[in-house]
């Protein structure tokens, strides 16, 4: 079944993303001869405008039990973080019964521990992937707060605790006054946080991605070609075609990448994995008045704030919307509504809006390995809300997985497979 690992040479891998860049990278260091091919520029997916932070700390699944009773009241308050377009429920209602199926402690568990394996060596991947002088340029391992708003009491002992407890995660719970020291003009109704510092972030997620695009074409014989693939098959050599917009090209193994899109590639093949966007949006604050020493996730109103090179970035909400729908501006402002109540004295000079689209898998986990009846096809794609910090470590599996290697972390919770 397996594709001769000794003659499978030549791999192309569609989609330059973090993910599907750091994946040519260890597949080029494997002596393989990789081309990545990407309709757009390298990091203009979701890689390019995330909220930039690098968890190496945080391995929770965004679905926990008991969020099922939250959902009414969040698609019922305008400033809420999740929306679901009505137009597009109907053919998104499989994925979302999945997914409210999959709020389970049992699946949370599951889901944290193969998210941990993946997470925890984050820093350490990206600096063997882009080396030592990017690292200290693009990326800052200053810690991360969560914050509640109006709790009268600490956060009690929740399953969030429990599961950093049993993946040994250092922590440290703060008052109300220990957060205002960290973030001096922070709204009084902060009322508790949470430090974590083994987690940090990048100050450029898309310069991140370029580095790796570096990387790859210096490094070794590794070429971008700009195009789109359009369709992909097996031939009866056994080798895949990629087709695009301005060409065809051929290879031993193929490597799908795409992100969100990926499902768009795989189906005609029969590939279903159940693989959706969960849209997310960010406003770039230009020239703000405030630099935070370390990243912010609101815990009461989900949305996340970072110093970034170029601002101050305020990001998050979910809006289930698929691929093709046109962004909803509005869905951006809350934000900048969400970032003035967390700061009342925040200014800036203006405001730049983006949408992107995080790619999904239910479980919460991502699709890493090769499809099984399908010898030489792989994907590595779905790592929705944590792609940027799981990149180097889902890659380095793909690309062990590609060789023939032992894999260095169990490959079974991320199989291709688990949904066929
Ligand atoms: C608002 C928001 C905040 C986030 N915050 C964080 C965070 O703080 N930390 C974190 O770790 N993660 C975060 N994420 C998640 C993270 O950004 C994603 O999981 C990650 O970027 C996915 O990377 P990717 O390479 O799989 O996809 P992408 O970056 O989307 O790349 C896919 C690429 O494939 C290309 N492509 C698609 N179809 C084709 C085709 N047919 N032919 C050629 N090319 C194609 C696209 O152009 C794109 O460049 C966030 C996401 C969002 C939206």
């Amino acid at each position: 079944m397996m594709t001769n690992r000794t003659e499978a040479r030549r791999v192309f891998v569609i989609g330059a993303g973090a993910v599907g860049l750091s994946a040519a990278i260890q597949l080029q260091r494997r002596g393989f001869a990789v081309t990545v091919i990407e309709e757009s520029a390298p990091g203009s997916g979701a890689s390019y405008g995330n909220s930039g932070m690098l968890v190496a700390d945080t391995a929770i699944p965004t679905f926990q039990p008991g969020m099922v009773w939250k959902v009414p009241g969040w698609l019922a308050d305008p400033l809420g973080p999740l929306t679901v377009k009505a137009r597009y429920l109907p053919q998104a209602f499989p994925w979302l019964w999945r997914y409210l199926r999959s709020g389970t402690r049992q699946q949370v568990f599951h889901a944290a521990e193969a998210l941990r394996a993946l997470h925890r060596s984050t820093f350490e991947g990206w600096l063997d992937n882009i080396g030592h002088d990017e690292m200290s340029r693009l990326t800052r391992r200053d810690g991360q707060i969560y914050l509640w708003e109006g709790a009268k009491a600490p956060p009690s002992r929740s399953l969030e605790d429990e599961v950093r407890a049993h993946l040994g995660i250092n922590s440290e719970m703060l008052g109300a006054d220990r957060v205002r020291q960290y973030f001096p003009g922070i709204s009084r109704d902060v009322s508790y946080g949470l430090h974590v510092p083994g987690n940090g972030h990048t100050v450029d997620p898309r310069g991140l991605v370029n580095a790796l695009a570096e990387t790859f074409q210096r490094d070794g014989q590794g070429s971008i070609l700009q195009e789109r693939a359009l369709r992909v098959w097996r031939g009866e050599d056994s080798r895949w075609t990629v087709m695009t917009n301005l060409g065809n090209h051929r290879g031993d193994i193929l490597v799908v990448a795409a992100g969100a899109w990926s499902g768009r590639l795989l189906a005609p093949l029969q590939v279903t994995i159940p693989l959706e966007t969960e849209r997310g949006y960010h406003v770039m604050l230009r020239n703000p008045s405030l630099r935070l020493g370390m990243p912010i996730l609101n815990k009461t109103r989900y949305f996340g704030v970072s110093s970034m090179s170029e601002g101050l970035r305020v990001s998050g909400t979910v809006e289930i919307a698929g691929l093709d729908t046109p962004p909803t501006v509005a869905r951006a402002k809350i934000l900048v509504t969400q970032a003035k109540r967390l700061f009342p004295d925040l200014v800036f000079d203006d405001e730049a809006y983006w949408m992107g689209h995080r790619p999904s898998i239910p479980d919460g986990l991502p699709a890493i390995g090769e499809i099984l009846g399908q010898p030489g096809l792989f994907v590595c794609f779905g790592h929705g809300h944590s792609g940027l910090t799981a990149a180097p470590a889902s890659a380095r599996l793909l690309a062990q997985l590609a060789a023939g290697e032992r894999p260095s972390i169990d490959p079974h919770p991320y199989s291709p497979g688990r949904f066929m």
